[in-house]
């Protein structure tokens, strides 16, 4: 019998990790930050401790792996999103024996988080390409597991395929179905489709935007949002600062290639976007020209802003902040920390990103809003596309892999609640194929 452990994940968006146990051996899904709790956090400490990151309710809760220390194998990392990798250092820690298996961009930037944490860990890391697999030792059986190339709002982003004695169990957190991604492959269909053929016993799936009647767009529509408010919007000689996820590479890629066309530099600004950029760099991964500046430390920045507010019609400025996160390059510039730069009346902010919907997001956002529309400048919001399949790539997936059981996860009970009614429809049944988890639940399997 296998037993599903929803860890984390299931009752809000973020620290995602779910194990499998298959009775002699423990195999953990992923291993994030709920990221709320550490924006709050650093607000007050600059490097917080795994303590303080567990008792401000940063950290998925891994008393049960720890009950059964001798028993957890590996740490199997999907994509490079913190709310999938960044608690792994913090947790894997304790668990020495167990490998860290993720494609190579998630390593690279695992090992950043690593070496930024101070944190030494023992746990060998292992880099596997998309489309192939690894093989966990267990007490007694060595089970392969599949790394499925699929597409989401990062490079290098996975569905992983554990193949058990009872069957297969697919990890499916996060996915979109988008054919046409800027860079790297669609979805592994072909795979997806074997594993249906080899019998997928559970799936656990991102419901975050199951909610939404709706596909969710490729990315190629994003570029194209991208294009139209850097093209055919007139810019004039005015300054325009772009800020979008650091962990989008793809959408950067469109970001530098339009800029280009303005015939204006473009510069990376913030550490984050530093740690990504150069991630997808060790990753082999660098879709951009070499003349592109990727600034993540305080004085580079410092003395590239002067340049900027000097001859603000020469450049294009992409930074973090586009959460309004506290400390931020954009934050920082909007309420006028230190920087050598000040907005003009009609500088253009574009946010190639979503508020991500929890209420300390909200805030900071609608405060820096104000903020800005009082020094007249233009704001560009929601230039963007999301990473999340939404009903109608859930039901598509559910179609392809034909699943036993379906557990939906990433987010409540508003966000797996829709995922299950669709369940419903597709013919699963409540409680017996469908399952409804929290944080700490255990679906059994046989
Ligand atoms: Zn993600």
């Amino acid at each position: 019998m296998l037993k599903i452990h929803t860890l984390g994940g299931y009752n809000e968006v973020g620290k995602n990790m779910t194990a499998v146990d298959t009775g002699e051996d423990i195999l953990v899904f992923d291993c994030g930050l709920y990221l709320p709790a550490v924006i709050d956090l650093q607000e007050t400490e600059k490097r917080p401790t795994s303590k303080l990151l567990a008792s401000a309710g940063a950290l998925p809760d891994d008393s049960f792996l720890w009950k059964n220390k001798d028993r957890v194998r590996a740490f199997l990392i999907t994509h490079a999103h913190l709310d999938h990798v960044g608690a792994v250092h913090y947790i894997a820690t304790k668990y020495p024996k167990a490998d860290i298996v993720a494609t190579p961009f998630t390593i690279e930037l695992l090992k950043t988080l690593i070496q930024d944490s101070n944190i030494i860990l023992k746990n060998k890391l292992v880099s596997i390409k998309s489309d192939s697999y690894y093989m966990v030792k267990g007490k007694n059986t060595e089970y392969k597991v599949d790394f499925v190339n699929i597409t989401h709002s990062t490079i290098q982003s996975t569905i992983i395929a554990l193949h058990a004695k009872e069957g297969v169990v697919v990890y499916a957190n996060d996915y979109k179905l988008d054919n046409n991604p800027v860079i790297g492959l669609p979805p592994n269909y072909q795979k997806l489709k074997e594993l249906s053929k080899e019998g997928v016993k559970a799936l656990i799936v991102d419901c975050l935007y199951s909610g939404d009647e709706r596909k969710t767009h490729s990315e190629k529509i994003a570029r194209a949002m991208i294009e139209e408010v850097l093209l055919t919007v007139d810019h004039g000689k005015n300054g325009i600062i772009i800020s979008t996820f650091s962990s989008h590479i793809a959408r950067l890629k469109s970001i530098v290639e339009f800029s280009k066309k303005l015939d204006r530099k473009v510069i990376f600004a913030g550490r984050s976007l530093a740690k990504y950029v150069r991630s997808a760099e060790k990753a082999g991964q660098y879709p951009f020209d070499k003349d592109i500046k990727v600034l993540g430390y305080p004085n580079q920045v410092k003395s590239a802003l002067k340049q900027i507010d000097k001859n603000r019609e020469a450049y294009v400025l992409v930074c973090t902040g586009h959460q309004a996160e506290p400390g931020s390059i954009l934050d920082r510039l909007v309420t006028g920390n230190q920087l050598p730069f000040s907005f003009r009346p009609h500088d253009s902010v574009i946010f190639s990103s979503k508020v991500i919907p929890v209420p300390v997001n909200q805030a900071n956002r609608a405060a820096m809003d104000k903020k800005l529309r009082m020094k007249d400048v233009r704001i560009f919001d929601n230039v963007h596309v999301s990473g999340h399949g939404g009903r109608e790539d859930l039901r598509d997936l559910i179609g392809l892999l034909k699943p036993e059981h379906v557990i939906p996860s990433h987010g409540g009970l508003d966000k797996t609640t829709p995922a299950m009614e669709l369940a419903k429809e597709l013919g699963y049944k409540y409680d017996k194929t469908a399952h409804l988890c929290q944080d700490g639940s255990v679906v059994y399997i046989n």
